[in-house]
Parts: structure tokens; sequence; C-alpha cells
């Protein structure tokens, strides 16, 4: 048995998976999705900066634009070391096409004119 708190909305169910694969707990679908995703191929969004050639700001911040498995975060965010983006750059531009070869690109979360 596996207990879980259900990150998918601000509610926070709080999950119990039994030896089954059932779920209980949940006060919708999604929560029995998350959990059986989580006690086998668990998935987030990666959110983290990169540098940027900028008179106003250091870092850009980025986002993947799907989740990635658990397990690649850490390249993923390894990826990043060493890019640095010269502006103009512009909300939701792809700062790195398919990253890692996982078909998930990096996505800029704010523009930097400058
Ligand atoms: S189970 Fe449904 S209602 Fe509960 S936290 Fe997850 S998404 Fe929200």
């Amino acid at each position: 048995m596996k207990e879980l708190i259900c990150i998918v909305c601000p509610r926070g169910c709080h999950l119990t998976i039994d030896d089954n694969n059932n779920v209980t707990g949940n006060m919708c679908p999604r929560g029995k999705q998350y959990a059986l995703n989580e006690i086998t191929n668990p998935t987030r969004m990666v959110t983290s900066t990169v540098k940027v050639d900028s008179k106003l700001f250091k870092r850009l911040p980025v986002i993947t634009s799907k989740e990635v498995s658990k397990s690649k975060m850490f390249e993923v965010v390894k990826a990043l070391d060493g890019i640095v983006v010269k502006p103009p750059v512009y909300l939701h531009d792809v700062i790195i096409k398919d990253v890692c070869g996982l078909g998930v690109d990096i996505i800029a979360t704010r523009t930097i004119l400058e």
C-alpha cells in the first residue's frame, strides 16, 4: 500500500493505492490517473532559468513544454547549463527544441527585449 497527496489541483486529496492498484481518497478521476502514473512513470514539468545577455536581467525563466519523466529531470536541467540567450526573447519562444531527445521543448516564460 502506498499513500500520496494528489498535486493535480489545490484540493490536495490524500490518496491510497493498494497492492492491486486500487486507488481511494480521490475526489475525481484525475486523482486516480495521477496515482497510477506516480507508481509507474511519475512525470513533472521542469522549471528553471538560463543565462540571458541582457542589460536588465541575468536569467531568463523557462519551462518544459510538457511534463517529463522524473528520471530525466536532472538530464534536462543539465542541458540548460551553458545556454546564453540573446534578447529580444519573447514569452513562449522555444529556447531548446527537443531537449535531450525527449520530444519536449524548453520555452521562455517571459519577454526580455534588451
Ligand atoms: S483527486 Fe481530483 S479533486 Fe482531489 S486533488 Fe486530485 S485533481 Fe483535485
